[in-house]
């Protein structure tokens, strides 16, 4: 069945930044609520399975993927004083740039840079440079994938945690989210924790330090991450694990130093630094490759499968679990292979 709105046995390789062969069983781009709705009941009266995918800046798509795939495209930024909310569509750095220079509101900037739509931002809660959506988050709606019913979630039910939030937990793949709403300052509260951050930016005056900053992480990203459109990847392909001050300890005392910041009663140590130690850069499993230039990125560095990304996924988190007794968790979200047509 194919239509204006819904088409079927969709390539997914362009709507996915690792690049990934996957197709879609049917697919539908929703440009507004009325699309939406529209591609939901499609799902609902064929008692197909919906899955969302966005940007594809975050997830491990395998071959085939039955049922009807979402892409939300639903655009538009409104502001009520300090207050914006955002369609789910808009992507992140498009809102962030909007936020610095026509809106005059301030708080994404550490932010910059972020693949990705607005309405992907709450689900794993992104963060960057000491700034997470949570901080500067108010509210969200979203649809109800069973009910086709519309709730409002706010920062304390979306229960958000590091790169988490209820929708990677209990509500995994239960809702699509159609707006976000965010409060942010009309003056600027520079927040430079990190130190090479606050280097590149250097001395400013208060209202100069938005834009500073947002080039300045602009600039770092670039020169930290593989860019995806020619070293196809998801960014960070493991969170930092984090650990009890005396697991933490009793690592030290084994091994010497391990990079990581204190967080209360525990610790969060560097991913990369653990990756990095077990020799794993350049390593490669079929078109899969734990990239050269970042140990925490795995990039597709020509033909790579589900099933690739799968194998070197697993072959890191053993070792690391192995050699440190530590059990490294992705970062994107793998779909569910069994969903296969
Ligand atoms: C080069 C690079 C750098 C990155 N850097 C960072 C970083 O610094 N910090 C960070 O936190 N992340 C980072 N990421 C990860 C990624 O950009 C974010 O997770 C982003 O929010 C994903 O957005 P997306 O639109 O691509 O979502 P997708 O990858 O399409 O989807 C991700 C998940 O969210 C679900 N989803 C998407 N939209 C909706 C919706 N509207 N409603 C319900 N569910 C939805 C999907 O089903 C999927 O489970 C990076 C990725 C890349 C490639």
């Amino acid at each position: 069945m194919e239509s204006e709105l819904i088409k079927s046995d969709f390539d997914l390789t362009s709507f996915n930044t690792l690049a990934l062969p996957s197709r879609a069983q049917y697919f539908c781009k929703a440009i507004d609520q009325e699309t939406l709705m529209q591609a939901l009941l499609f799902a609902k009266h064929r008692g197909l399975a919906i899955s969302i995918v966005a940007s594809g800046s975050n997830v491990v798509l395998p071959e085939k993927i039955s049922g009807l795939v979402i892409n939300p495209g639903m655009q538009g930024i409104v502001r009520k004083g300090n207050r914006l909310r955002v369609a789910a569509g808009v992507l992140w750095d498009h809102l962030v740039r909007e936020s610095i220079y026509t809106s005059g509101l301030f708080g994404l900037e550490n932010l910059s840079g972020i693949p990705g739509t607005v309405g992907a931002a709450p689900i794993q809660n992104i963060g960057a440079y000491g700034i997470e959506v949570a901080d500067r988050f108010k509210a969200l709606s979203a649809i109800d994938l069973r009910t086709l019913e519309q709730h409002r979630f706010d920062t304390d039910t979306c229960q958000f945690g590091y790169r988490s939030s209820i929708f990677k937990k209990a509500l995994t793949d239960q809702f699509i989210i159609i707006e976000v709403e965010l409060a942010l300052g009309s003056q600027p509260v520079p927040c430079l924790d990190y130190v090479e951050l606050e280097q590149q930016v250097g001395p400013q005056k208060l209202q100069d330090y938005p834009r500073a900053i947002r080039d300045a992480v602009l600039q770092l990203r670039q020169q930290k991450l593989p860019d995806p459109r020619h070293r196809p990847n998801v960014g960070s392909f493991f969170k930092n694990p984090v650990i009890s001050v005396s697991e933490y300890d009793a690592l030290v005392a084994e091994l010497g130093s391990i990079p990581g910041h204190s967080e209360g009663d525990t610790w969060k140590v560097s991913a990369a630094w653990l990756i990095d130690q077990l020799d794993f850069k350049g390593h490669r499993v079929g078109g899969a490759q734990v990239s050269n230039q970042h140990a925490l990125v795995i990039e597709n560095v020509g033909g790579a499968s589900f099933s690739d990304i799968l194998t070197l996924t697993r072959e890191v988190q053993t070792a690391v679990q192995e050699n440190y007794r530590i059990a490294l968790e992705p970062e994107p979200v793998f779909f569910n292979p069994s969903r296969q047509i």
